[in-house]
């Protein structure tokens, strides 16, 4: 037996209009849970929506994506008796509150607050240590039933959020058609690697345009499509291919770069994994693509060099390239990848013009 759920989404500046319509069907008792920025930059749109709805607890899930927030939502008296739970957040505090509808076996709805990631429509949650390092990943029975997404919100959120949620949504389509190549995938990889095109294209025709709007705080045709390949094509890529091809060489030279421990609190996740892409295009010989990232990362300011990272061409790198290569991201590829071979290419684009 071979199922897939796929997101399902609702998008525009109306549509917390059709929360009642959607969620209401799963009972009118509600949990919300929440981030605190985002529930203050949602709360006047929001809470109008909810007036049919019964909102049996609510809360700030914390600060961090972990076991200790899970279990402590987990264990709430009110939630337990809620019918569904309304997660309004960053890929963090939807996850948590993915977790605890899964634990709780609860229905789970999202309200996207920013768009960096496609945490809002995954069947994954990230799970971290209370000191914030990375502690596993959960794999939860379902999507999440319906996603909510405002763009009117997201422009006024921070605009890194979106420029780097824009690479590592790039990174989804070189990394899993990488990875598949030369198999002979089933439908739903080639289904989720035939998405991932919309994880590409319309960053590097509209990402430019969208990230000057969303820095002026401007909803435009441009941002609602980039914002649907950084939520919705990524997430469904993700929930449909076979896990092997959801990563490759752009993450696990990421996770070799995070070993410097500064790293993650100098630069975003989708930041370093873009510079990845470049690397790895570069690696696997892809000059016509190489050229169009290469540009589009340049255009946006997205790293393109070691500098930009905040580190020196000298550096020999052997910490962060030893834990590239071991980095499981690695296992299933089209041919093995060796250090010299990261350094190498790292190497060429210090010295590529574009
Ligand atoms: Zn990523």
């Amino acid at each position: 037996m071979k199922q897939n759920f796929l997101p399902r989404y609702t998008i525009g500046t109306d549509a917390f209009e059709m929360i009642r319509k959607i969620v209401l069907p799963y009972g009118n008792r509600i949990g919300l849970i929440y981030g605190e920025k985002a529930f203050s930059a949602s709360r006047e749109k929001l809470l109008p929506a909810l007036e049919d709805f019964e909102i049996v607890h609510q809360e700030v899930y914390g600060k961090e994506a972990s076991y200790a927030n899970i279990n402590r939502l987990k264990n709430c008296p009110q939630l337990k008796e809620a019918d569904a739970l309304l997660a309004v957040g960053g890929g963090k505090c939807l996850d948590v509150v993915k977790t605890v509808g899964d634990m709780l076996e609860k229905p789970v709805f999202t309200v996207a607050s920013i768009a960096s990631t496609c945490a809002a429509v995954t069947k994954i949650a990230i799970i971290h240590n209370d000191d914030g390092s990375f502690k596993e990943i959960y794999r939860l029975k379902n999507v999440p039933v319906h996603c909510f997404i405002d763009p009117e919100i997201i422009v006024h959120a921070p605009s890194e959020y979106f420029w780097a949620g824009m690479g590592d949504t790039m990174a989804k389509h070189v990394e899993s058609v990488f990875s598949s190549r030369n198999d002979v995938t089933d439908f739903e990889s080639s289904f989720g690697v035939a998405v991932s095109e919309l994880c590409y294209e319309p960053i590097l025709e509209k990402g430019e345009k969208a990230y000057n709007d969303v820095r002026r705080h401007i909803v435009s045709a441009e941002v609602e499509d980039v914002i649907k390949s950084i939520i919705i094509a990524t997430g469904t890529v993700s929930v449909s291919v076979d896990p092997n091809y959801n990563s490759a060489l752009a993450h696990a030279l990421y996770y070799g770069l995070t070993v410097r421990e500064w790293m993650e609190r100098k630069h975003l996740h989708g930041e370093i994994v873009s510079y990845g892409t470049l690397v790895q295009l570069m690696l696997d010989g892809q000059q016509e693509e190489l050229e169009r990232v290469y540009g589009f990362n340049r255009k946006v300011k997205l790293p393109v060099c070691l500098k930009d990272l905040d580190l020196e061409k000298e550096d020999p790198l052997d910490d962060v390239l030893d834990a590239t290569i071991i980095n499981p991201e690695l296992d299933h590829i089209p041919y093995p990848i060796t250090k010299q071979m990261v350094r190498d290419a790292i190497d060429k684009l210090e010295d590529y013009k574009g």
